[in-house]
């Protein structure tokens, strides 16, 4: 790596979370005992997002069944799924006074539904609770299960369903090893042919040596199974052990990455240093 890949660029430098609204939101995470994606993959949004009240909650435990270099979620031998969490996380929606919420999970290789039934347990909880309550799911690649996972999932709908693909299948090796690029498109096929109209979301980062012609293909790629929503964001290293980032990608560059995006037809793009996943999810057009 080189030198100016380990010092951030001005453009990735953020204030120190702080703020009223940042400690509730951190008070009730912490006094129900939920875990979040925002704390366990360090992400660099965290004070912006937690200080608006909002935050991605990460059921089924932070251990995980992969070990992925671009993550910093530990990996091991996960506890099984917590039949309290439907209800804790009901309550965290409705004291953070959520009206859109995105749930998101580890890899459960382990259960022979890769954890799709607790998701549909936890949105349901909280739609008993709280019937207008808006759903994101950012699910794993349900690897050996994935028509049963989806099937367990309709009871759930609607919500948004995304899975990432993160980043371009060369890189698979280095940096997703436990994944399989061909199996993550077509988990998001499937998911755009069983469930008609619900959008379909994808991720990927920037920074850890793809090409513009594989990111070109994947964008391709996604939209030839139906996907209708992309984030583009870069890669940071999010721990020691992580992957280290090859290229500090420049705004203007992810400018053209968003006009390339809805050059193949996505419906909802965000393209930006900071972009994820679930960054302003809840956002009706994202363009
Ligand atoms: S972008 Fe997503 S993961 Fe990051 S802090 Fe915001 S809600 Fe959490």
């Amino acid at each position: 790596m080189s030198k100016t890949a380990r010092r951030l660029p001005p453009w990735l430098r953020r204030p120190w979370p702080a703020g009223h609204r940042f400690q509730h939101t951190q008070q009730t995470l912490d006094a129900l005992g939920l875990a979040t994606i925002c704390t366990d993959a360090n992400c660099p949004n965290k004070g912006e997002c937690w200080g608006r009240g909002t935050a991605t909650v990460l059921i089924l435990g932070n251990v995980c069944t992969r070990n992925c270099k671009f993550c910093s979620v530990g990996a091991g031998k996960p506890e099984p799924p917590d039949p309290t969490e439907p209800a804790r996380l009901a309550q965290m929606a409705r004291e953070m006074n959520l009206k859109y919420l995105v749930v998101t999970s580890v890899d459960r290789d382990d259960l022979p539904d890769g954890g799709a039934a607790h998701f549909r347990d936890c949105i349901l909880e909280v739609r008993r609770q709280q019937p207008s309550m808006r759903f994101e799911i950012l699910t794993p690649d349900f690897k050996g299960c994935q028509t049963e996972a989806l099937d367990i999932l309709a009871e759930a709908l609607p919500f948004v369903f995304a899975h990432n693909v993160e980043t371009v299948p060369s890189l698979y090796p280095k940096a997703r090893s436990g994944g399989d690029y061909a199996l993550s498109l077509r988990l998001l096929e499937m998911a755009k042919s069983r469930y008609g109209d619900v959008p379909t979301k994808s991720s990927i980062m920037l920074g850890l040596g793809e090409t513009d012609a594989e990111v070109t293909r994947v964008l391709q790629d996604l939209r030839r199974v139906g996907c209708d929503r992309i984030t583009i964001g870069q890669y940071l290293r999010p721990s020691q052990d992580s992957l280290e980032v090859v290229e500090y990608v420049r705004p203007e560059k992810f400018a053209w990455w968003k006009d390339k995006a809805l050059e193949v037809g996505f419906a909802w793009v965000q393209s930006a240093p900071f972009a994820r996943s679930s960054y302003f999810a809840e956002r009706e057009n994202a363009r």
